[in-house]
């Protein structure tokens, strides 16, 4: 999608602080951190919220979940840790591009807000 503000990270268009990168997965710092880690994992197609899994596209989504297992266990923090995606507006989705927050380094409160 050539408006869409993730796809252009994903092509490398927009700048990033990548923390890994494989062929169909990136992760990246998000700008607006909210917990001491807060990384941004996303397919690098552009799927437009969780709404959209499909078993088409799938296998990403299970790719993206071993890469935050991954990056927990080489950052120390696999004890502790949360992965969210908001999905739609009401959720507070304001990219739509399929993305999870991977964060860790505080407690955090259940139910989230
Ligand atoms: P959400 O509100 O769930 O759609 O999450 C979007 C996230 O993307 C927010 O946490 C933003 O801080 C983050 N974000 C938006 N633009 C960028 C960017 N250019 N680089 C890194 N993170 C970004
Ligand atoms: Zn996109």
């Amino acid at each position: 999608m050539s408006d869409c503000i993730f796809c252009k990270i994903a092509a490398g268009e927009i700048p990033s602080t990548k923390v890994y990168e494989d062929d169909t997965v990136l992760a990246f710092l998000d700008l607006d951190p909210q917990a001491p880690q807060h990384i941004l994992l996303i397919p690098k197609t552009h799927i437009q919220s969780a709404a959209d899994i499909t078993a088409a596209n799938s296998a990403v989504v299970a790719h993206i979940f071993e890469v935050a297992a991954k990056i927990a266990a080489e950052k120390g923090f696999s004890d502790g840790f949360r992965v969210v995606t908001n999905c739609g507006e009401q959720a507070g989705q304001s990219v739509k591009h399929l993305h999870f927050h991977l964060l860790a380094g505080r407690d955090f409160t259940w139910p989230p807000g």
